[in-house]
This record gives C-alpha cells, sequence and structure tokens, in this order.
C-alpha cells in the first residue's frame, strides 16, 4: 500500500485480501543450493553468478494483461548496491490495482511485489545500517519499498511529511523492468544504492510478510490514530491493513477492538488476533451496523475509527460511528474511487471531529514493525494468520484469490 502515484478514475471496487500453505521453513532450499539453481556458488566472502545465468520473474506487460514469466540477466551492481535472493513476496490490493491499470504513472512493464524479504546475494561497496553497521552476505533482511525520497523539497524539509515527497520511487510500483529487477515477484531483486535496508535476524518470513506491506501502513494509520489507554476503537475493513491495525490498536491499549467487515473467513481472522467484536456487514440478517456499533459503545460511537476498506462510502461511515469529539483516519482509499456526499455540519463541525488522512509509510514505520516482530509474544498474533504461497508461475492466479477476497493473504515464493 505505499503507492506513491495518483489514481485514476475507473469504477469497479475491490476491497484487497489475503491465506498459509506450503512447506515449513526447514523443509525448504537450503541458501546454497537455491544459489546453485541460478548457476551461482558461494565463495568465502561473496557469491558469484556463471555468465549463464538467469533470474526468472514474474512481469506485467501492462495493464489488462496477464502476468508473464521472463527471464533476466544477472544485473551489474553499482557501487553501493546489492543483489537480495528474495524469499517472500505477496500480493497485495495495490497489486490487483496495478493489474486493472488504476494507477497512473506506473512505467510498465513491471515486476509487481513492493514489500519482499530475502538475503542478501552480493554487495558491491558497503552497506550500512541504521545504527552504520556493514551489512554481510547472507543476512536475512527486509528493506524499505521507497527509494528517492529527496529531503532537499518542501514537504520533506518544511512540511516534515516525506511520504509526500514528489521524488519519491516505489519498488514494484513506479520502478518498472527498465529500472532492472526492481519487485518481489522475482528470484532475486535489485537494491538500488541508498536502498535503506533493515535486519530481520531470525524473524520467520512468514510471519514478517503475514504483515507484509500492511504492517508499517497500519503501524502508521494507529499512529495517526493516538489511541489512547482504555479506548473503544473501530475498524472498518477486514482486509491485511485492517488486521494489523487491530494488533496494533491493541498494542496501544485500546481496551475494546471491534471490527465490520466481510466475508466470514476474514471476521473470523480478525477474531482470532484480538478483535472483541466483528461485524459481517454483508450479512442478509446480522444488524444494522449504525445500531451495532452505538450498542457496542453505550450508544455513544468509538472514541477512534480507522477506515481501512476502499470503499469511498466508508469514510463517511467511518465519522458516523465515532463519538463526538472523536477521531477518524482514513487509509483505504488507495486509489480513487470517486467521491462520497457528507453533511458538514452534522457528521464534521457539529461532532467537533478529528479526521486524518494517512499515506503510505517511511523508514520509521517499516524499522519499528521489523523489530516488533523480532519479538515472540508481540508478533504472535501475525503467526496465526492463515496464508497461500503461490510460485512465480502462478502470480496470476494469487491476483485473482486477492481480488475474488478469497483468501486472507496470498504469499509470492520465488523459490517453489
Ligand atoms: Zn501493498
Ligand atoms: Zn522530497
Amino acid at each position: 500500500m505505499a503507492s506513491a502515484v495518483g489514481d485514476t478514475n475507473r469504477t469497479s471496487v475491490q476491497v484487497p485480501h489475503l491465506q498459509r500453505d506450503g512447506p515449513p521453513i526447514s523443509q525448504r532450499t537450503p541458501f546454497p543450493s537455491f544459489l546453485a539453481t541460478l548457476g551461482m556458488t558461494r565463495s568465502p566472502g561473496s557469491l558469484t553468478f556463471s555468465p549463464m545465468s538467469k533470474i526468472l520473474a514474474a512481469v506485467m506487460p501492462k495493464p489488462d494483461a496477464p502476468v508473464e514469466l521472463r527471464e533476466f540477466p544477472e544485473p551489474e551492481l553499482e557501487k553501493g548496491s546489492a543483489l537480495m535472493e528474495v524469499e517472500l513476496s505477496e500480493v497485495c490490493g495495490t497489486d490487483v490495482y496495478l493489474r486493472e491499470g488504476r494507477l497512473a504513472g506506473v512505467p510498465y512493464p513491471i515486476i509487481p511485489g513492493h514489500v519482499s524479504v530475502g538475503r542478501l546475494a552480493k554487495i558491491r561497496g558497503t552497506l550500512l545500517d541504521v545504527d552504520g553497521k556493514p551489512f554481510a552476505e547472507g543476512d536475512r533482511i527486509t528493506f524499505l519499498d521507497v527509494h528517492k525520497t529527496c529531503n532537499a523539497c518542501y514537504h520533506c524539509l518544511v512540511a516534515k511529511a516525506t511520504t509526500r515527497c514528489p521524488h519519491r520511487k516505489v519498488y514494484g510500483i513506479t520502478y518498472g523492468t527498465e529500472d532492472g529487477l526492481t519487485g518481489g515477484w522475482s528470484q532475486m531483486l535489485y537494491l538500488k544504492p541508498d536502498t535503506r535496508c533493515i535486519r530481520l535476524g531470525d524473524v520467520d518470513f512468514e510471519t514478517y510478510m503475514a504483515g507484509g506491506c500492511a504492517l508499517p501502513t497500519s503501524l502508521h494509520a494507529v499512529e495517526r490514530a493516538e489511541v489512547s489507554i482504555g479506548d473503544t476503537v473501530l475498524v472498518l475493513g477486514s482486509g491485511p491493513v485492517g488486521l494489523s491495525c487491530i494488533i496494533f490498536a491493541r498494542m496501544c491499549g485500546a481496551l475494546k477492538v471491534l471490527c465490520i467487515g466481510a466475508p466470514d473467513k476474514k471476521l473470523e481472522t480478525a477474531k482470532i488476533i484480538g478483535a472483541d467484536a466483528i461485524l459481517n456487514f454483508q450479512s442478509p440478517d446480522g444488524p444494522n451496523a449504525a445500531d451495532w456499533v452505538l450498542e457496542q459503545t453505550n450508544g455513544r460511537g468509538a472514541d477512534v475509527t480507522i477506515e481501512a476498506t476502499g470503499a469511498p462510502i466508508a469514510v463517511v461511515q467511518a465519522m458516523r460511528y465515532t463519538r463526538d469529539a472523536g477521531r477518524v483516519v482514513i487509509v483505504g482509499q488507495y486509489t480513487d474511487h470517486g467521491e462520497i456526499a457528507f453533511n458538514p455540519h452534522v457528521d464534521l463541525n457539529k461532532s467537533h471531529l478529528d479526521v486524518r488522512g494517512c499515506w503510505g509509510s517511511d523508514f520509521s514505520h517499516f524499522y519499528r514493525g521489523a523489530e516488533i516482530m523480532k519479538d515472540a509474544d508481540r508478533s504472535k498474533p501475525w503467526s496465526l494468520m492463515k496464508l497461500d504461497r503461490y510460485p512465480l508461475a502462478r502470480a496470476e492466479e494469487a491476483l485473482n484469490d486477492v481480488a475474488a477476497g478469497r483468501i486472507v493473504k496470498a504469499l509470492i515464493d520465488p523459490k517453489q
């Protein structure tokens, strides 16, 4: 969800969504033997490609066209760059929108997959972490998918809103194959100079990717929500962002977390990972959602509501389901689904509401997300999510399953 581009005006609406298959880590191809399949060998301190080595990636050639498998040569590494062997990437709602051509400024053909995890296979020069410690080949990492934030423009320096920097580029979204292996649906990913890498230590890759791109996005949204200890937090949407918002709201001290979403499978996950009460808004026999919220909140509405649905109507609902002088955060409108009417007097001014948007994430959200995943207790809710793995050759099927909302979360596993 780290899109940095403007959006087009097309209509169909699909709330992003997500499932856990595949062999346990212990049964997966170990690092050196996979390198051998690529024609690579490990020599002391470095990895070497044979001249014939080819790297397989799943490519979106253009909007409304099927994903293709393509081979790429080993990239030449610039000074300060690195090559990451991808262990896992994912399919999120943004990828569905990319296939539908709903985002403007996307340089097709692209290798999708903005948030990914893997191992540093090759480093040219020195690559430092945030503490100034050099990375080594073989280190398990993730990286900030946003690149080229300029630290020189008005938004970076004056507004201190780097996620609105006009110069930023996003791996898997606004970088295309012309820029190299710049997406995670690939056996190898090219980390350009100045890409910010983050150590994952012995974090379980699958658990990290259960959060995936929703992890920093939700962390940012809950930060914007300023949840107070004892608050009742309402989360609209039970996709990956909604689910991670539930976990973070709990971490911030929410006493009660409510979730309105669909279908039942995702709401069951919401319950497992920490929601106190759930409502399927699509259920014909269910209560009216507004009545249900009032009933859950002593007739007041939620203290804080986080909208993570993708449907414009949910923004108005978020305002109306929140108590007077409460707070609303909008994090589900990553593509332009059109306009919606509301009553400024009733819904905003008289209700003394604090409504905040939330766009993208910065390094701090990625870093703190990764640190939380290193804590066995705190990361447990993500380890309970059901995920489905797809090899590169089935990326199209993964997109279809995400678009149809059939699964909780789709992972792309380039090693299958
Ligand atoms: Zn995403
Ligand atoms: Zn800037």
